[in-house]
């Protein structure tokens, strides 16, 4: 294989994002997402995914949850479809929900799979059962970046590894190798973040430097998985323009961010509040 290919992310790429939708489109024109996760220990991050989701665009996204969750979920953001997911004894995503994602999976055009999993044995098995599902495409992050996991994968992925999960999924690999050999589209995020892609043999990889120290607090991955799978659910056989469009709104809305609010004195969520602004300035 040739050397890599490198690109910059421009604004210009979130240009569509910003049209106005014609007047006869309804919410199927843009997307059903569907996210999985959540755990007893760590009910928050699957919130995070799925409001981002929301405010960025979805049309519709339907998130399976452990089962005691779902209530207090759905009275705190209505605008999703919350189904509740048999859980483990210790409150994780049991197995034996499968058959609630294979009834309805035709609906979807995308799912994240890994907000606030967990890493429980019977939890990992089941993100190896939908990976192996095929056909729609799948983000996977956090916990549910596992290397037996995207090895298994039939269905189109994308991963979101920080640097800790990347060396997880692609022990001693760099990214180029890893995005030749998995065919996956990588979001290796950082505070320079790159995505990998190939075009035939050749990996193409795109740097974003937006965004900055403001991200660094709890959820803001977890928000740029939800917002790359709403980009996902409306361009699924187009990961790498997903990945790119969600890398790039996630970056320059923190930035926003942080001029409006500082660096310091802001919750993660604050985020989703300057996406509309962003793609007004473009
Ligand atoms: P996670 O580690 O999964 O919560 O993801 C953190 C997110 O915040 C990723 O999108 C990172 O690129 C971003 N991020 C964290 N720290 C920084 C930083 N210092 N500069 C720019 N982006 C950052
Ligand atoms: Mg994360």
């Amino acid at each position: 294989p040739g050397p890599a290919i490198l690109r910059v992310l421009t604004p210009a790429m979130l240009a569509p994002l910003a049209a106005l939708r014609p007047a006869r489109c309804d919410k199927r024109s843009y997307g059903h997402l569907f996210v999985l996760g959540g755990s007893r220990s760590y009910p928050g991050a699957v919130m995070m995914a799925v409001e981002a989701a929301l405010r960025s665009g979805a049309g519709l996204v339907t998130a399976f949850v452990p089962e005691t969750l779902a209530a207090a979920f759905a009275a705190r953001l209505p605008e999703a479809i919350w189904v509740g997911w048999p859980e483990t004894p210790d409150g994780s995503l049991a197995l034996e929900g499968l058959h609630l994602l294979r009834e309805r999976l035709s609906r979807a055009d995308a799912l994240v799979v890994g907000p606030g999993i967990g890493r429980e044995a019977e939890t990992l098995a089941l993100v190896g059962e939908i990976v192996r599902l095929g056909d729609k495409p799948v983000l996977l992050d956090a916990d549910a970046l596992q290397p037996d996991i995207v090895r298994a994968a039939k269905s189109p992925l994308v991963v979101t590894p920080h640097a800790g999960e990347f060396a997880r999924i692609a022990p001693n690999a760099s990214l180029e190798d890893f995005v030749r050999t998995s065919r996956a589209t990588v979001v290796l995020k950082g505070p320079v973040t790159r995505i990998g892609t190939t075009d035939g043999d050749a990996a193409v990889i795109y740097h974003s430097f937006a965004g900055g120290p403001v991200l660094a607090r709890g959820g803001s991955g977890d928000l740029l998985a939800g917002m790359i799978g709403a980009q996902l659910a409306q361009s699924p056989t187009d990961p790498a323009l997903a990945a790119a469009r969600g890398v790039l709104w996630h970056g320059l809305a923190a930035d926003r961010l942080a001029r409006a609010r500082g660096q310091v004195a802001v919750h993660t969520t604050q985020l989703l509040d300057h996406l509309g602004a962003m793609l007004r300035g473009l």
